[in-house]
Order: structure tokens, then sequence, then C-alpha cells
């Protein structure tokens, strides 16, 4: 429901996680000798214990890991090898079958690797992964460019539209087609030369755009004096004098150049120049006309991109991008968007005719810019909704929490969580805690789930979720290790953990991810694999039963006196969620509409500065508002391409979150329906990526989903049929 907050760790579960995901998983049926058996690297080896095996985590050792990733790509090359050179006709099971077998010694090395580069890393791990970093690239383009591979996948796939192979075979060919062609191997050696070299050149302009972004937000510090501190919140204002003394300006206070520093400060500071000169700073990152500046970068990297994919046949970056995703087409993201837009910046003009009447009153003769928008916003909210963020605090408590995840499991999965306190299952840390999960009624094992709560030093932050081993069938049954992490504060021996209602939800967004793991259903482990604008919809879909009477009775009570959470309390939250949407809502889609507007228009002569000027102009977007990404910072779309022209995503998957969450509150046993719960376990979750995303909704609601329900959710008018 709180819609920004998702940006940051919807990005941390597309770590790591995925790449896992979308690797094969296979432990026991190699009859040849592994690596693991050959050098008795532990990282390498079979897992051993119960549950089927289970990582060692206790004795995991870093100076092991570099070997045993190299030795786990070269063991898994070699096994590309020897499926792409077979002298027997190329069949599914002696290609696709033989892949999906493939590199289970690297995955287990993967697992581990995992662990220290998010959960315990330290300066001698990080060098490692420098090194590793540009191997691991190679491994990749090495099994992606392997053209004998290729060739027997192409036949496969062209018999199998002769004569198709069963629903999940089938759409695991086809994957694994589009996946090799998509990248190229369908070329000719000459375009494939050309192709090779657009990368290698991409790639080192997104190193670029972001050391660019990066040595902005390092170079331009704002030092400010003791006297133009009024309004900061006193954690913030000991921070910034802590980074000011660390950078050798004891006595100042530093205004960093990132988000989590310009946000507060443009919220609370009273210093109407300092705000615009925050927030001018911060808006310019990768703009400034130096060495610095992004803008040529920018257009280079369009028009690489866009040649790329002419040479796959291609309109435009866009139509290859989106034709694996949920939405399809560039048209399809487009249409949501833009209907949503127009009261977008509707509500805008209403929330900024609330705040110049807040200035007015205060006496303040002012027109509301850019950089007043979140300081007046939060007046706004103080007056209207009047949320004590810290009274809320005392009724989450972390094991009350924890209880009311596993409740809801019950509810929709039927699944029990029994906590293994034995020591049989072993944890890289003494903070991580192990359930086993059983169905409750016929009590087969369905996995374990790790959880590893605190922050510590080492690990990244944020929260996300993570599997080291997927379920899969194909080659005996697999169960599930799922892993949900987060960073909260630990409390002194004695007392609860108490965290935000933000921290809750989020808690439940990441159980929902690991309930997606568990639940799995598919044969082939590559069919566990996410796709980019669906995946996030069902961890954000169990968020909402955070919000359920069941939950906030059962659950939700005063650390001290287990007095429940009243229900005038619970009503200022549910209406705080619809607060200052029409802002959240346009900088957002400011950035997704000029990400799409970009890649479906011919780069040949863009200049990307006047490019974003007039296309704004063109959206009329309110001058009181900026785009939540400008083009010359906007990471997720030009430092990588894991985000290009998929930005749009997180709203599409909003869209599904809100149109099923209503098919909840209608149904006649509402968000803990047995019919729909049961659907909702069958269709959204258990099929994985072995049904296509639209089809799968559609089985779920009896029709496609529609915006009128996240227009609801967000306080927008519902456009009219
Ligand atoms: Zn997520």
């Amino acid at each position: 429901m709180n819609y920004h907050r998702k940006f940051s760790f919807t990005k941390t579960a597309m770590g790591l996680g995925i790449l896992l995901l979308i690797a094969s998983c296979s432990n026991d049926k190699n009859n040849k000798n592994t690596a693991s058996e050959m050098n008795e690297n532990l990282l390498l080896a079979q897992w051993k214990g119960p549950y089927d095996g289970i990582p060692a985590f206790d004795k995991m050792d870093v100076t092991e890991v570099q070997s045993a990733i190299e030795t786990g790509i070269a063991s898994h090359l070699d096994e590309i090898d020897a499926i792409a050179n077979n002298p027997e006709e190329p069949t599914f099971e002696n290609t696709i079958i033989a892949l999906e077998r493939a590199g289970a010694d690297l995955d287990r090395a993967f697992v581990y690797y995992g662990i220290w580069s998010s959960n315990m890393s330290t300066p001698e791990f990080r060098e490692i992964q420098t090194t590793l970093a540009p191997k691991i690239a190679e491994y990749r383009s090495a099994i992606s460019q392997n053209r004998p591979l290729f060739e027997r996948i192409k036949t496969i796939y062209e018999n199998s539209l002769k004569t198709p192979l069963e629903g999940d075979q089938q759409r695991l060919i086809e994957l694994k087609y589009k996946e090799f062609e998509m990248n190229g191997a369908n070329l000719s050696d000459e375009d494939k030369k050309r192709y090779a070299a657009i990368d290698s050149e991409l790639s080192s302009l997104y190193t670029k755009f972001s050391n660019n972004v990066l040595a902005d937000e390092e170079n331009y510090i704002t030092y400010i004096n003791g006297d133009q501190l009024k309004g900061l919140p006193e954690s913030f204002v000991n921070a910034s004098a802590k980074t000011a003394t660390d950078n050798g300006q004891e006595g100042k206070y530093a205004i960093t150049n990132t988000r989590s520093s310009m946000d507060p400060f443009l919220t609370y500071s009273e210093e109407r120049e300092l705000r615009e000169k925050v927030w001018r700073t911060y808006y310019s990152r990768g703009d400034n006309n130096d060495a610095n500046d992004n803008n040529d970068i920018v257009a280079q990297i369009l028009k690489l991109r866009h040649e790329r994919v002419q040479l796959l046949g291609y309109d435009n970056f866009a139509q290859w991008r989106l034709q694996d995703r949920m939405a399809k087409t560039p048209q399809n993201a487009m249409d949501l968007m833009e209907a949503v837009w127009p009261a977008a910046i509707a509500r805008v003009e209403e929330e900024v005719a609330d705040m110049q009447a807040i200035a007015k009153a205060e006496g303040n003769n002012i027109t509301i810019e850019p950089w007043d928008y979140r300081f007046y916003a939060e007046k706004v909210r103080k007056e209207k909704y009047d949320l004590d963020s810290d009274e809320v605090k005392q009724y989450l408590e972390l094991n009350n929490l924890t209880d009311a995840i596993f409740y809801t499991a019950e509810k929709l999965f039927n699944y029990k969580f029994t906590p293994i306190t034995d020591g049989s299952v072993p944890v890289f840390h003494e903070d991580v805690k192990v359930w086993e999960v059983n169905d409750v009624d016929t009590g087969v094992h369905i996995g374990l789930f790790y959880l590893d709560p605190f922050a510590r030093q080492g690990k990244r932050s944020g929260a996300w979720a993570t599997q080291y081993r997927s379920h899969s069938t194909f080659d005996g049954k697999k169960t599930v290790l799922a892993s949900n992490n987060s960073n909260f504060v630990k409390a002194p021996p004695g007392e609860s953990v108490l965290i935000s209602w933000d921290d809750a939800e989020t808690f439940f967004h990441e159980f929902g991810h690991a309930l997606h793991f568990l639940s799995s259903e598919v044969r082939y482990p590559t069919l566990n694999g996410g796709v980019r604008d669906y995946t996030e919809f069902q961890s954000q879909l169990l968020e909402r039963w955070l919000y359920t009477d069941e939950i906030i009775n059962r659950f939700l009570k005063h650390h001290k006196t287990g007095e429940v959470i009243p229900p005038a309390l619970v009503e200022k939250i549910k209406n705080a969620a619809t607060f200052n949407q029409g802002f959240a809502t346009t900088e957002f889609l400011a950035s997704a509409l000029m990400d799409m507007k970009y890649h479906t228009t011919d780069p040949k002569d863009i200049n990307p500065r006047k490019f974003e000027k007039e296309t704004l102009a063109a959206l009329n977007m309110p001058k009181e508002i900026v785009m939540r990404h400008r083009t010359p910072h906007f990471g997720h779309v030009f430092s990588g391409e894991g985000y290009a022209t998929a930005y749009y995503g997180y709203m599409w998957a909003d869209v599904l979150t809100s149109d099923a969450a209503e098919a909840f509150e209608e149904a006649p046993g509402g968000f803990y329906d047995k019919e729909l719960s049961a659907k909702l376990v069958k269709y959204l979750f258990a099929p994985r990526n072995a049904m296509d995303p639209a089809e799968a909704y559609r089985k779920f609601r009896g029709r496609d989903a529609k915006i009128e329900a996240l227009m609801r959710d967000r306080g927008f008018p519902v456009p009219a049929e």
C-alpha cells in the first residue's frame, strides 16, 4: 500500500536470488566424478545431512570461494560442451533436460557466494568478488554464444512447433529458445561480431554512467552551520554532524547528495533557500556540463541499444525487451500509464492547493516550488492524518509478527512451520533461525525456511528473499530451502524487537516471495524463473493480509500490556495509505513514461536534455514536481539493462495486486475464503513461470486485471467505462 517504499526493496529482491533461481539445480543424479569429489572443496561438495542435504553454512571458508566458483564454472562449461557436441540427434531429453541437470556444482558454490555477498561480506570477500566478476560474465556469454548448443535448441524448438510437447515442456523449450534468440544466437557471424562489439561498448558506458552519478553524489556535499538546522529531527542532525566530522569538517553538518539525506532534509528543513540548493544539487546529478555529465552517454547508449535490436529485426528496444514480459508490448505498458496519469496530475493540483493554503495561513507569501513539496506535504500529513509512528510500533513486535506470517501461511497454503532448535540445520550466523515447513493435513515435507532478521556489519541493507534450493521433480523431487533477510535493529537482551508499520509490511512482502518459492510445483528448474513485471505481484499481494482483522486482533498486541492495537489507530494507518499519492504516482510515472518514450523513439538525433524537457511538457508535467529519477541519473535504465523499459513494471504489478486484493474483499470468506485461497495457490503461486502469467491471472480472476482497483487504492477517481 505504501507506494514508494517498494522501489528500494523490490530492487534488492532482484539480486543474486534471481540468478540462482534461473540456474539449474540438481544434487544427486550425477554418476560421473564431479569436481567436488576430485578436489574436496567444501563449497562444491554434495550437501549432506537431513532434508536430502543442506548447505554446510557452519563450515564455509572464504578462502575456498574463488577456486570453487572457477572450478564450478569449468565443470559446467565442460557439461555444456558435452551436450552441444553430442553426436546423437538433438532431443528434448539429451539437450534440454541435460541442460537443466548441468551446473549443479556451481549452483552450490553460488549459494555460499550469495551468503558472503549479501549477509556476511568482508573486504577480503569484496576483493574476490571483483576478481570473479569478469570471469562470471565471460562464463555467461560462453553459454549464450555457444552456436552448436543453440543449433540443437533451435532444432528442438522448430520440431516442437510441428509436434508440440507436453504443456510445461513446450513452455520450457520456448523460454530456452527465446533466451538465446533474444541474445543474438540466431545472427550471422558478421552480425554477431557487431552485436558483441555493441555489448562491450554498452557495458563500459553503463559503468561510466554509474561512476559519474556516484562522483556527483560524493563530490557535492552541502555543509551547513549550527544556526541552519531549524526543523531538522535530532537523529538527522546527529548523523549529519558525524558525516561532516568524518569528512574533516568538524563542527559543521553534512547534507550528502543522496536520497536518504535529501529526502528528510527537504521534508523538515525550514530554510527555504537551503532546500532549493539541496534540491538543485540532487536533481542535477549527471547534468552539470562537466566531466561527469551523462547526457552524451545516454544518447550513445540509446543509439547502441537501438542498433543492437535492429540487428535482431525489432523496431525498437522496448519491443524487443517486453516480448517475454507479462505486458508483452510497449503499447500495453503505455496504455496503463496513460490511463493513470491524468488522475495523478489532477491529484497533484489538489495537493498543491492544500499546501498553498497552509503556507498562506502561516503568513508565507510563496508559490509552492518543487523544493517546497515535501516540506508542506509533511504539514498536511500532520494536520490530516496525525499518525504517531512510535505509537504504532508498540504493537508491532517481531515474534508476534513472525507468528502472524506463519498463521497466514497456514490459512492460505495449509503450511505448518515448526522451529528447528536442535542444531541439526547449520546456519551461517547465530541470529539465523530455521523452521521446517510441512503440509498441515498430510505432514508432507515442503521445505525449510531460514530467517536472518537483524542488521550487522557486512550485511547489505534492506530486505530480500532468496532460495538456496528450488523446487523441481524432473530428476527426483527437490524440496525448497527458502530464506528471508531483513535489517531489524536487535534489542538488548530481554527487550522486545519493535518495528515500524512499513517494516511489518515488508516482512509480509518478503514472506510472500518465500511462499512463492515454497509452493512451486514445477517440474523443471528453469520454470522457477521470475518474470520482471509479474514476480513482485505475489509478494505485494501478501502484504494485504497484515491489514486483515484476523491478523490485527491476534498478533498486533502491545509488547508490554498485551492489549490489541486500538481500531482508531488502525483506521489512521489505513487512511494514511492514500496520502500524497499525487506526488508519489506522478514522480514515478514521469520516470516510467520517459523510460518507455526513450526506447520507442528513433534515437538518431536525440538530445536527452531537450527530449526530457519537451516530452514532459507534452505530458503536462506539473511544475511543482520533478521526475523521481531524471534522465542523467536514471540508474535503473542507464547503468545497466535490468530495468531498461522495465520501470513501469512496479505499477503493472500494483494493478494486479489491487485487483486481486479486491477479489478477496468480494469473496464470501473475505481474505480467508477457502475457495479463493485454493485458486490463489493453484494459479498465482504454484505454476511459477510454467504458465503464461496473463493466462494464470485470468484463471484466478475469471478475467484480466482492471486498473479501477488501483485507482481506488490510491484514492483517485475511477474513470468511467
Ligand atoms: Zn519483492
